[in-house]
């Protein structure tokens, strides 16, 4: 096979522009149809048994897709 080098696909590099997201997000801020949320693992307090909830990266919230359609 021929080497493949796709410009922009490497494993765990972000596509540019965009902002790094946690594991929790399901977009990034400011995505059209989306809006924070409560993170659901450490509820809005950012820290589970003191330790930084790696759901939300701390934050306490998350991206999560709204809107009914
Ligand atoms: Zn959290």
């Amino acid at each position: 096979m021929t080497k493949t080098d796709t410009e922009g696909v490497k494993t765990g590099t972000p596509p540019t522009g965009s902002a790094a997201l946690n594991p929790g997000d399901e977009a990034a801020p400011g995505t059209m149809g989306t809006g924070e949320d409560v993170c659901l693992d450490c509820h809005g307090k950012g820290r589970i048994d003191g330790a930084p909830c790696v759901t939300c990266g701390g934050s306490g919230t998350v991206i999560r897709a709204v809107g009914g359609a």
